[in-house]
């Protein structure tokens, strides 16, 4: 779908998937002006195809278009295009268990310019992909190493927008990880180094006990939509479940005392990852035993379930395309 200055919204289309020509001056190349999203299509147990709470992505995306001064998209149009592409490609939803269809919608500056400013051009499109289960051999807890150099997001920053540049500047900190053995980054905040905000692509839950926390919405992170699914999943399943703060030395020191039992990222991608080991400069430990944790998978469980069908979509979330 189209979008230019005066006209708005124009020409959707559906199109077999193939390369785009892009101009060298398209303003994209220089300036950054993209958005994305990230959601999944599920095969449910009679059949239909179903989306997890479109309405969700349509509402962060439009809240990324507002920070990177780009049009919005109004929400039944987000939906009607993740919902055409879906019904073409149907053959390509995979069947059952985990595996789902991704959907990678995505916005970014179509007009030809060399001057900093909002451009007045925009293409709108959705790509699919077929995901399989993300730990096809089992749940394996991820490593994580604690970023004490880099930042991803500054108040006033980009962080809450689910833009290009965000992914851009975090990849040294997640080749640092890997060069200490890790499998993901975890962003600290950018005044103190201190305060937890979230991993690469997902956000993160602590479990002490039946009390589940999570980083708070500061502005720098990204509002993930199955860190907000999970607040109310668990408070149905009689957890208490609160967003709050926690340092790293809160971390360090309530793993000692067995305080803080469990501890797991979220996100579309891997559903719910147990964190297994933590490393920083100047620290390294296993989380509780390392091993996946029992809240962990019973929420993990939980959201399948829903997601595949299996269990009431007590709360509407489910968005079925018949
Ligand atoms: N944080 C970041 C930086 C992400 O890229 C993602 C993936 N979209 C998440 C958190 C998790 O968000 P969601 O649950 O909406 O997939």
């Amino acid at each position: 779908i189209k979008w230019t200055e005066g006209r708005g919204w124009h020409d959707a289309e559906l199109v077999p998937y193939a390369p785009l020509s892009i101009d060298p001056a398209n303003m994209t190349l220089h300036y950054a002006q993209t958005i994305f999203e990230g959601l999944k299509a599920y095969k449910q147990p009679d059949g239909t195809v179903a989306t997890f709470r479109p309405q969700a992505n349509a509402e962060r995306f439009q809240a990324s278009a507002r920070r990177m001064a780009m049009p919005e998209l109004p929400t039944e149009l987000f939906i009607a295009a993740c919902d055409a592409l879906i019904q073409q490609d149907r053959a390509w939803v995979p069947d059952s268990g985990e595996a789902s269809l991704y959907l990678r919608p995505f916005m970014f500056a179509s007009e030809v310019g060399l001057g900093v400013r909002p451009a007045n051009e925009f293409l709108f499109m959705v790509i699919a992909s077929p995901a399989g289960a993300y730990f096809p051999g089992g749940v394996k807890p991820v490593s994580v190493w604690l970023s004490e150099e880099y930042v991803r997001a500054v108040k006033g920053g980009t962080g809450a927008a689910k833009t290009g540049g965000n992914y851009a500047a975090s990849l040294v900190a997640q080749a640092q990880a890997a060069e200490h053995g890790c499998d993901q980054v975890v962003w600290l905040d950018a005044v103190e180094h201190r305060w937890i905000e979230e991993m690469g692509g997902m956000n993160l839950y602590f479990v002490y006990g039946d009390r589940i926390v999570t980083p708070e919405l500061t502005g720098s992170l990204l509002p993930g939509i199955t860190r907000d699914s999970l607040l109310t999943i668990a408070r149905d399943l009689g957890y208490t479940a609160e967003e709050g703060r926690i340092s790293t030395e809160d971390w360090k020191r309530d793993n000692e005392n067995g305080t803080l039992t469990e501890v797991f990222a979220c996100g579309t991608a891997a559903v719910i990852t147990p964190v297994g080991s933590v490393k920083s400069e100047r620290a390294n430990w296993t989380q509780g035993d390392g091993q996946p944790g029992e809240v962990t998978m019973r929420l993990r469980k939980a959201l399948l379930d829903l997601q595949t069908g299996r269990s009431a979509d007590t709360h509407g979330w489910m968005h079925p395309l018949g």
